[in-house]
């Protein structure tokens, strides 16, 4: 591939990393202690987002969601008032990142990855609206089943019936489990996107999620019902490993909110020219438009161990549109 091809693949963007993209997986082998030190402190010892969502699941679980005692007995009004505290924080989230990006224009095109916008006026989308589209499939079946999930594995928790430990009585584990749920969920989330992408289900359920070439934030959760189930049975974790409802809020928001920002179409949120909190990867961006490629999370190592890693170089292109061939003849 000559220079100005790749060139030119590359100004198909308006905006993206230095490319072909680094490597910043913590699963490297020889295992470099700098890198790692880095990345915990990055993640974890900084204003992050992550550090965020924790602070934010400790205030869920004292002053919105329904006390531990009362979750014993299934009953409408802790199941309802669950489902609003998702509702609410899944619209709080998607709302104000779109409001801000896409309405208000806060932040321009710095470091937006697509040229284009939002789809209006195009039969593709419910309602011929991308964000209404989105907003639909996010807030109906999205919210329903974030919520069901937590209901069940709640329950479970408060009766007995999952194994449960309390920040106080097992920090240890509950500091590990924070940062290994993450983990976690990329692993789960890998497995599940490969399914995804067999040709029955790809066409029948997560081509809806894939009409979302330029994404935004309404598109994180704007998912086939089948994919919001298998998306969201990674909280099924709770069901067998010892956990505090925190970090079962904290693994909701992961999964729930967290995909409002990871698609929020841009890199960072900047304040005053400064990076001040990551949102959108290009790795991901990459998935949206060629698809057949780049389906877990750049930290965890699943795409560079099974051959589907795409750095976003023009090379990378042509091998995803061979395997595209070669998966859908
Ligand atoms: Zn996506
Ligand atoms: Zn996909």
């Amino acid at each position: 591939m000559s220079e100005n091809s790749e060139k030119s693949a590359n100004s198909s963007w308006n905006y993206h990393p230095d490319l072909p993209l680094a490597n910043p997986s913590i699963f490297q082998w020889p295992t470099n202690p700098t890198f790692l030190f880095k990345w915990i402190f990055n993640n974890w010892l900084t204003l992050s987002e992550r550090i965020l969502l924790v602070a934010l699941s400790i205030l869920l679980w004292k002053f919105c969601y329904p006390d531990f005692n009362k979750v014993q007995v299934l009953s409408f009004d802790w199941v309802i008032q669950t489902y609003v505290v998702n509702f609410l924080l899944i619209l709080t989230f998607a709302g104000l990142l779109h409001w801000y990006f896409y309405m208000r224009k806060g932040q321009g095109d710095e470091l937006k990855f697509d040229r284009r916008g939002m789809g209006e006026k195009n039969k593709l989308w419910s309602f011929s609206n991308q964000v209404h589209d989105n907003m639909f499939w996010s807030l109906g079946s999205g919210v329903v089943q974030l919520t069901a999930f937590m209901v069940i594995t709640m329950w479970l928790m408060a009766n007995g019936y999952a194994p449960t430990i309390t920040a106080t009585s097992n920090p240890i584990w509950f500091v590990l489990s924070l940062i290994l749920l993450p983990i976690f969920s990329a692993f789960h989330f890998y497995w599940i996107h490969r399914l995804l992408h067999v040709p029955l289900l790809y066409k029948r359920v997560h081509s809806l999620h894939h009409r979302n070439v330029s994404v935004g934030p309404w598109s994180g959760l704007a998912m086939h019902p089948i994919e919001h189930f298998l998306y969201f049975s990674s909280l099924c974790i709770h069901w067998i490993v010892p956990s505090d409802p925190i970090l079962v809020i904290f693994h909701v928001l992961w999964l729930g909110p967290n995909a409002a920002m990871s698609h929020t179409g841009y890199e960072d949120l900047l304040i005053k020219d400064k990076r001040r909190l990551a949102l959108g990867t290009f790795y991901h961006q990459l998935h949206h438009r060629y698809y057949e490629c780049n389906y877990g999370n750049q930290e965890m190592p699943w795409d560079r161990w099974f051959g589907t890693f795409h750095d976003g170089s023009e090379h990378s292109t042509t091998e995803t549109r061979k395997r595209k061939v070669r998966m859908h003849v």
